[in-house]
């Protein structure tokens, strides 16, 4: 088995959303440069802080979803008081 270098065997990010087209790779809380061979942030806080964010997006995603659905029955409503 020949080596292999560490960083093509490193699983793909799940998001690039920050830098697309950067050689290296960055932190995707503080934007800083990452290790590779770290996932995603390039420290605990950063991955505490990325974390945060995701359930607070899924809060606010949960609301637009409720928003939109009170929108609608307001609708309906109104079409019925006509
Ligand atoms: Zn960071």
């Amino acid at each position: 088995m020949p080596e292999v270098p560490p960083e093509s065997n490193r699983p793909a990010p799940p998001e690039r959303s920050a830098v697309v087209a950067s050689p290296q790779p960055v932190c995707a809380a503080c934007g800083g440069p990452r290790d590779p061979r770290k996932r995603e942030a390039c420290s605990d806080k950063c991955r505490t802080e990325l974390s945060r964010r995701r359930r607070q997006d899924a809060l606010r995603a949960r609301d637009d979803e409720i928003r939109a659905l009170l929108a609608t029955a307001l609708k309906k409503l109104e079409e019925g008081a006509l």
